[in-house]
């Protein structure tokens, strides 16, 4: 079996806490692990993972600010340590970057969600970056800004969809990826993602290292849960092992133009 985790916090504080990096990726690595996107909430973490990337070759960097974590405006401090970040490597994903109206109630902070999302969203768009997304509960406001930037769909990628089937519906017109993740073994709605979306635009994603309880059990996310989520897409798909480990792989570089 060889698999990908596209959504994995590997930089983060919490996650190194749980996980110890260097024997762990030994471990996802025998098991199988192409490549993980390590994605950033902020400007500490996209550091770290470019250091990170520079030590594991199969880490794939993502630099970003989540929305969870704009807070304030951004300046023009902020917008140039982070272009002086993405001229340090050519293979990255801009991400995680997004809204958030579920999560996050307190309005005031609408306007810096937006104005960082759409700062990355161009630094994507000027040099042909993939972008790996969060929109819980700005399904539509995500639809119509990304749909005013000039961002190939192939590098598009919606993390961990559960909003309205209409909006979903309309992201699958525009071709774009979507990441499947441990929470289809929990009977959440994620599931109706991979029923609707073509096999050619899934990917899989841990969110490491976001907890799931699976059949009564706690899980941690990280790379090494991704084999489980492919043995349920075997169920619901026509696929055997072999066809999605292929299909899946062919997505990740369609997506990253790695390899
Ligand atoms: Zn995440």
């Amino acid at each position: 079996m060889r698999f990908h985790d596209a959504h994995c916090h590997i930089a983060s504080k919490s996650f190194q806490k749980d996980f110890e990096l260097e024997s762990s990726m030994r471990k996802w690595i025998d098991m199988g692990l192409d490549y993980v996107i390590g994605v950033s909430t902020k400007y500490s973490e996209s550091k770290k993972i470019l250091d990170l990337s520079k030590e594991y070759e199969k880490i794939i960097p993502g630099i970003g600010v989540h929305p969870w974590s704009a807070k304030k405006p951004i300046t023009d401090e902020i917008k140039e340590s982070f272009f002086h970040l993405f001229s340090e490597s050519k293979q990255v994903v801009v991400g995680e970057i997004g809204l958030d109206y579920h999560f996050i109630k307190n309005e005031e902070r609408y306007p810096y969600q937006e104005q960082y999302f759409r700062f990355f969203l161009q630094i994507a768009e000027k040099n042909n970056l993939p972008v790996n997304i969060h929109l819980k509960g700005a399904e539509e406001d995500v639809a119509s800004i990304l749909s005013t930037y000039r961002i190939k769909s192939s590098n598009v990628l919606i993390h961990w969809y559960s909003g309205p089937t209409q909006t979903l519906k309309k992201f699958i017109e525009r071709d774009y990826f979507f990441t499947i993740n441990p929470s289809i073994l929990t009977g959440s709605p994620h599931i109706e993602v991979l029923k609707e979306v073509s096999i050619n635009r899934i990917l899989t994603e841990s969110d490491g290292n976001v907890k799931y309880t699976i059949n009564n059990e706690r899980v941690i996310g990280s790379p090494g849960i991704i084999p489980k989520v492919m043995n349920k897409i075997i169920e619901i798909t026509p696929y055997d092992l072999d066809e999605i480990s292929k299909i899946l792989y062919d997505n990740l570089r369609n997506y990253t133009n790695i390899g």
